[in-house]
């Protein structure tokens, strides 16, 4: 159901939308459990529908165990003289993430060994998690640091790690088949852009615009904490498994640079094509490059018991940008403009996943008369009447019930809207047909032969 808060969208242009909604959700801190996570929850469902679950601390969920609840309050480190010299009020990065509570004076060596920094990028602050190792510490510029002079100092953080939940986000948009289509993204870092509002704005927006449309698969959106969000759904929810046919792992959208792809753990996917056609079709620029066991949710879903055909597609990869994980990683480095080209690639990714069917040549034996059927001087897609015969030609010689559109594209080098309508216009006058279900290779006797 839509919750009752205002759109924060409404009125705006997509980018300037996308970059409201990362502007909302940047002061909260997140982690991965706690109320960060449901007020960030709260304002996403002001846009979309949103199933909020909670799972609860102490719940087995494969060879893991949700967490105990982390929540803060206040955070400072104060010098012998009273005076606060760091303060969580100024920027939640200060607090090291999952930082058991601590009020106590401490001397410069001993605040030391609490202290995290990054001597590279002097002016600052660095994001450090300890989730499972009890721990405190906070994070400061390294600038800050060498200016700490050898005092007494009064350190407190005022939080709770207590029996509570996990939560995450769901949103369901059912299609006219049962087979889904996941797009994921973590939800779990605290004050940073790219990493990771900006994949969570951009999945919101997508979900948005598919809500306005009758898709012909189910989308399943998750808007989940790293690494234990999506091992907790995946344990709660393994009987949905087998209806994940493709999926994206959303993340790093709103920086500068091309596109990278990671392909599934299986490599020769439907997502995997149709995701690296869309993307070499944009630029030469962009970036496909293979499955490692490293990196965002992917890692979860395409973990060898479940297989799943889900990539993950961002701009710049992590750890490439000096940002990444630092206060610089802000509403600034993130555009208007990256947001909106992040957009509607997913977009046109999804488009051509709709309509990426394979077709049978009901008259494959030599080639069909077409002016016969008014299929000369056609125009359409974006092509002329000539690319128009030729777009036909392939089609008609590879619809064998093994190829898909975008197969046929790759060996015509034609383009997706230039093969599509022709592809429509054969069926249309009865050349083509889709194939009855027994004519399909299945899935589990060939998952290899489904995209030749
Ligand atoms: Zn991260």
């Amino acid at each position: 159901m839509f919750s009752v808060i205002q759109s924060i969208v409404i009125d705006l242009s997509l980018g300037e939308a996308m970059h409201s909604l990362a502007s909302a959700l940047f002061p909260i801190c997140r982690s991965i459990t706690g109320n960060g996570l449901r007020e960030s929850l709260r304002i996403i469902s002001s846009e979309i529908p949103l199933e909020i679950r909670e799972v609860a601390s102490g719940t087995a969920v494969f060879d893991w165990e949700v967490p105990r609840e982390w929540n803060i309050s206040d955070a400072y480190i104060k010098n012998s003289k009273g005076e606060k010299i760091l303060d969580f009020r100024n920027s939640n990065l200060h607090v090291l993430n999952y930082s058991i509570p601590v009020h106590q004076h401490v001397t410069l060596a001993e605040l030391k060994k609490h202290l995290h920094y990054d001597k590279e990028h002097p002016e600052w602050i660095p994001y450090r998690t300890s989730y499972y190792k009890e721990e405190w510490g906070f994070c400061m510029s390294y600038n800050q640091y060498c200016g700490l002079e050898d005092e007494m100092y009064e350190v407190c953080i005022d939080s709770t790690l207590m029996p509570g939940s996990l939560t995450y986000g769901e949103c369901f948009i059912q299609g006219e088949l049962s087979d889904e289509v996941l797009i994921s993204s973590h939800i779990c870092h605290p004050s940073l852009a790219n990493d990771n509002l900006s994949g969570v704005s951009v999945a919101t927006m997508i979900a948005r615009k598919l809500l306005q449309s009758k898709p012909r698969y189910s989308y399943r959106f998750l808007f989940i904490p790293g690494t234990i969000g999506a091992i907790t759904w995946l344990a709660q929810n393994e009987h949905v498994v087998p209806r994940i046919k493709h999926g994206l792992v959303a993340s790093l959208l709103g920086g500068p640079g091309p596109f990278t792809y990671k392909k599934s753990r299986r490599g020769d996917t439907e997502i995997d094509q149709v995701a690296e056609f869309v993307l070499k079709s944009k630029s030469s620029t962009n970036n496909v490059i293979d499955f490692f066991p490293y990196g965002y949710d992917e890692r979860q879903y395409c973990s060898p018991g479940f297989n799943l055909a889900v990539g993950c597609l961002s701009r710049t990869p992590f750890g490439q940008y000096d940002e990444y994980h630092t206060s610089a990683d802000n509403l600034e480095y993130i555009t208007t403009a990256s947001l909106e080209d992040s957009y509607h690639t997913y977009l046109e990714i999804i488009n051509v996943l709709e309509s990426n069917k394979k077709y049978i040549n009901v008259n494959p034996k030599c080639e069909p008369q077409l002016g016969r059927r008014g299929l000369y001087n056609q125009q359409g897609g974006d092509n002329d009447n000539q690319n128009f015969q030729l777009a036909a030609l392939w089609i008609l010689n590879l619809s064998d019930g093994e190829h898909t559109l975008v197969s046929i594209c790759q060996k015509s080098k034609m383009s997706f809207n230039s093969i599509n309508f022709a592809a429509q216009k054969l069926l249309e006058c009865g050349l083509l047909r889709e194939p009855d279900s027994d004519e399909l290779p299945s899935r589990e006797n060939s998952p290899l032969s489904l995209l030749r």
